[in-house]
C-alpha cells in the first residue's frame, strides 16, 4: 500500500504538501498568485509551478493538476508522491519535469469544479476576442439541468428530461449540447466564460515562462471522473494520423488513443480545452498533450455530482443543511475516500509519469 498521507483535504494543505516536497526534491518553485482574491480560509490562490531537472532542458514534460478543482486532490497527490519518490532523481538526460500545482485554485480551495465566475475552466480556452462557438443545442439543455431545489423527485425528473433530450438528439449532439461548453448561460452548466479566466490566464504565462524554449513538450492534465471505478483512461485530442498522436501510443499504449474504458457512449466537441491552449501556445515544438481521468462513479452518478455542484453554487445557501450533505456526495463523486480508491490512483499516476519521462526523454 502507498503512503496515502500526499491525499489533503484541504487546498492549502496539499499546497503546503506540495511546495516542502519540492523544496526537498532540490526542484525550484514558482508561484502564480490570484491578486484579488483568497481562499475559504483567508489562504493565498496561487498556480505553483516545480520544476525537476534543467530549467531550461529541451525537453519538458507538464503534469497537471485541478483544471476542475475539486478534481485537483488526487492530481495533486500524485505530484507530492512523484517528488517524494526517486522520480527527480532519475530523470532522462536534457529533461526536465514541471509540475503544475492547481490550474484552478479557487475551485481546488471551494472543493468545486469551476471558477469564481462559474466558469469551466477547461471550457475557457477560446478566443475571447472573436464571437463565442455557438451550441444551441444547449439552450435546451438548461432548464433541464437548472432546478432550485435538489430532492429525489426533482433529479428523477431532470434525469428523465436529459433522456428524451438523448433518444430526440443523438449521442453525439446530446453530448455536445449538453457538455461540450457553452457561452450563452452564466448560470448554466459547462460554461466557458465570457472572458479569460485569471487561472487561464496565469497557465498561460506559466506556459510561455517555463515551457517555451522546449524543443519537445507535452503535458499530462490529471482529472477524475470519466472511466471505471479504481482504472484510468486517457483522452487524446491530436487528429487521427497526425505524429502526436502517434506519440500518445508509443508513450501510453494503444489505449491512450482508443477510448478504452471511456463510459461516454459518444464524446462531445470540446470547446476551449487546456492542453489544446498548451499547443498552441508552443508552435515550434514537438507537442503532445494527453487527459488522465481516474474513474470515480458511474456516468449517471458523476452527471449528478455535476449539476448538483451548480445547485449547491446558486441555492445552497438557503438549504445549509441538505447543501452540507450534496457537498460531501459532489466531493466523493470527484475525490473518493475509499483508501483503495486512492492507492491505485497513486500507483497508476506513478506508472504515467514515468511513461510520459520516459518517452520524451527520447
Ligand atoms: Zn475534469
Amino acid at each position: 500500500m502507498p503512503d496515502l498521507s500526499v491525499f489533503s483535504s484541504s487546498y492549502a494543505e496539499a499546497r503546503g504538501r506540495f511546495v516542502d516536497a519540492a523544496r526537498a526534491a532540490g526542484a525550484r518553485v514558482y508561484e502564480y498568485r490570484d491578486p484579488r482574491q483568497k481562499g475559504p480560509q483567508g489562504e493565498a490562490l496561487c498556480l505553483d509551478v516545480a520544476i525537476a531537472g534543467p530549467e531550461d532542458a529541451e525537453r519538458m514534460l507538464v503534469a497537471g493538476s485541478g483544471t476542475h478543482g475539486i478534481e485537483g486532490y488526487s492530481g495533486s497527490a500524485a505530484q507530492t508522491a512523484w517528488l517524494l519518490g526517486d522520480g527527480p532523481r532519475r530523470l532522462p538526460k536534457k529533461t526536465a519535469m514541471a509540475l503544475f500545482h492547481a490550474h484552478n485554485p479557487w475551485g481546488f480551495a471551494h472543493k468545486a469544479r469551476g471558477t469564481e465566475e462559474n466558469v469551466d475552466l477547461n471550457r475557457n480556452f477560446v478566443d475571447h476576442v472573436r464571437a463565442y462557438p455557438e451550441n444551441a443545442g444547449y439552450a435546451e439543455v438548461h432548464p433541464i439541468v437548472t432546478p432550485e431545489t435538489w430532492d429525489d423527485a426533482t433529479q428523477a425528473a431532470l434525469f428523465r428530461g436529459l433522456d428524451e433530450l438523448r433518444a430526440r438528439l443523438g449521442e453525439k449532439a446530446f453530448s455536445t449540447a449538453f457538455n461540450g461548453g457553452q457561452f450563452s448561460h452564466a448560470d448554466g452548466i459547462y460554461f466557458g466564460g465570457r472572458r479569460e479566466q485569471w487561472a487561464n490566464y496565469a497557465f498561460r504565462e506559466a506556459v510561455v515562462k517555463h515551457v517555451a524554449h522546449a524543443k519537445h513538450a507535452a503535458i499530462i492534465d490529471f482529472h477524475t471522473g470519466i472511466g471505471p471505478w479504481m482504472e484510468h483512461i486517457y483522452l487524446c485530442f491530436h487528429p487521427e494520423g497526425s505524429a502526436a498522436r502517434k506519440r500518445a501510443r508509443d508513450w501510453w499504449g494503444e489505449r491512450a488513443v482508443n477510448l478504452a474504458g471511456v463510459t461516454h457512449k459518444a464524446l462531445a466537441d470540446y470547446q476551449g480545452v487546456l492542453i489544446d491552449a498548451f499547443a498552441a501556445l508552443l508552435p515550434k515544438a514537438d507537442v503532445t498533450c494527453i487527459v488522465v481521468e481516474f474513474g470515480t462513479l458511474e456516468r449517471k452518478e458523476v452527471q449528478r455530482a455535476n449539476m448538483a455542484g451548480r445547485w449547491l453554487r446558486y441555492h445552497g445557501a438557503k438549504h445549509p443543511a441538505q447543501a452540507a450533505r450534496v457537498h460531501a456526495a459532489f466531493c466523493e463523486a470527484f475525490y473518493p475516500s475509499d483508501p483503495r480508491w486512492r492507492a491505485a490512483a497513486l500507483e497508476q499516476s506513478a506508472e504515467i509519469l514515468e511513461r510520459g519521462l520516459k518517452g520524451i526523454g527520447g
